[in-house]
């Protein structure tokens, strides 16, 4: 049996954070609600509260200074698939074996999909007594035995895979048909609860729907505990709008589309002041990887971060993370400690009151201290592109084995002596000082050295 690693000043904010989890749970509902809201393809720099001049977001930042802004946060890979395997398990998308070097995600004739024998926050949250429900984009296998029901949600309602997908034979080659978007381009499904019911999917309305299904949800399991997981379509191209937002952002229609799913965030965080729920429930918005470049402007942006999805350059995976827990996460926080989406499950469970021991390795941590304003116990990443570890980061410093770009590189490029970035001093990792901190790379590379040997990939689940 495995423990999650933990040290001794974390033990000790642990302690904090548990009692202040106690008080959490002392009213009438024991066990805090928790909403995972999940943007696909959104980049660091996108919304208001990350510096975009133009795209309007004002409640997600409402709920920033509300909550908690993590300016270092991670998604756990760096294009869909393996991100969500790893957010929903709290394991490397390599032990799950849900990533590929050859086809990076699951496509529509992918037979694989998440393993059965993986536990997924939602069965783990069931097992005390939490209603659950997936409303979006699923993306770990669209066959049967893959699908949400068979991981621990009572509730689906989206899409298999990706919205680019299932594109039909008459439609405009490439990128021509991203940038006029016909809904019968695609012959995406609409499913509910295993069933088709609409194809394609109309996806102007997706955004608007998703939400609705999940404040229903919320409205009827309003007695508690309920766990919603809400991994929205967009940003991902093609980029749909519904009528009441088309045509109103400066940042042309991916502001548009920001703009949209910005005001169905607060329509949920509204819902859930309305039911008198906004103090018992965790709500997390965040990305699955960073912006996809080479879709032009339609394709969102990184800020200041180098490259974006598909690359283990920090566009690639360093994403918005905002947290909310109004009474109990100090409001107007903003943490620059480390963390990930691979930390979710652990969180969760702990203010849960799940025990977290498990029988198989875990990569996430319990962040409820930083949630709380205090230290994070996670103080390094593992950036994986398929298989392949790319990059580690240890503390502020960043070392690169291999570089790829995220489109358009076709093979890796291998570092030896691995490039190395001083990322709070250097963000956008242009100074390359390895040559004058040899110390500090061969600390990375002893880390690089036993991550290796507890790291035992499953077999891929997508080739
Ligand atoms: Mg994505």
């Amino acid at each position: 049996m495995n423990r999650l690693p933990i040290s001794a000043p974390s033990i000790l904010l642990s302690f904090v954070a548990i009692l202040a989890c106690q008080s959490l749970q002392a009213g009438d509902s024991p066990r805090p609600n928790v909403v995972v809201i999940l943007a696909d393809d959104l980049g660091y720099g996108d919304l208001g509260c990350y510096g975009h001049p133009t795209i309007r977001t004002p409640h997600l930042d409402r709920m920033a200074r509300e909550g908690l802004r993590f300016t270092q946060f991670y998604s756990a890979a760096e294009v869909c698939t393996p991100s969500r395997a790893a957010l929903l398990t709290g394991r490397l998308p390599p032990r799950s074996g849900m990533c590929s070097g050859k086809r990076r995600v699951a496509f529509p004739n992918t037979t694989g999909g998440l393993p059965d024998g993986e536990l997924t926050i939602a069965e783990l949250l069931k097992t005390k007594g939490y209603a659950t429900a997936c409303f979006g984009k699923w993306h770990l296998g669209h066959l049967p035995a893959f699908s949400p029901q068979r991981h621990g949600f009572d509730e689906y309602f989206g899409v298999p895979y990706s919205n680019d997908m299932d594109r039909v034979a008459t439609s405009p080659m490439g990128r021509a048909a991203f940038l006029d978007p016909k809904i019968d381009y695609w012959n995406v499904p609409l499913l509910k609860n295993g069933e088709i019911v609409e194809r394609p999917a109309d996806q102007h309305t997706l955004t608007r729907r998703y939400t609705d299904e999940a404040i229903r949800f919320i409205r009827a399991h309003k007695e508690g505990p309920f766990f919603v997981y809400l991994p929205h379509t967009m940003p991902h191209v093609p980029l749909f709008v519904s009528s009441e937002f088309a045509g109103k952002s400066p940042r042309k229609l991916y502001g548009d589309v920001v703009e949209e799913l910005d005001a169905n965030v607060g329509r949920l965080l509204q819902a859930l002041r309305d039911e008198k729920l906004a103090e018992r429930t965790l709500v997390v918005f965040t990305s699955d990887n960073g912006p996809w470049l080479t879709q032009g402007d339609q394709g969102g942006s990184a800020g200041l971060l180098k490259d974006g999805k598909g690359s283990t350059w920090e566009g690639g995976m360093r994403v918005p993370g905002l947290a909310w827990l109004p009474g109990w996460i100090p409001p107007g926080t903003v943490s620059q400690e480390l963390a990930s989406t691979l930390d979710l499950l652990p969180t969760a469970l702990a203010l849960a009151g799940v025990d977290l021991t498990q029988d198989r390795p875990l990569d996430g941590y319990d962040v409820s201290p930083a949630l709380s304003g205090g230290k994070s116990p996670r103080q390094e990443m593992f950036y994986y592109r398929g298989f392949e570890l790319m990059a580690v980061r240890l503390g502020p410093w960043k070392a690169h084995l291999q570089t790829q770009t995220g489109y358009g590189q076709p093979m890796a490029e291998k570092h030896d002596p691995p490039l190395l970035f001083n990322l709070e001093v250097d963000p956008s990792e242009r100074f390359n000082v390895a040559a004058a901190n040899g110390d500090v790379l061969q600390q990375i590379l002893a880390l690089v050295t036993k991550h290796r040997a507890g790291m035992q990939p499953a077999p891929s689940q997508l080739e």
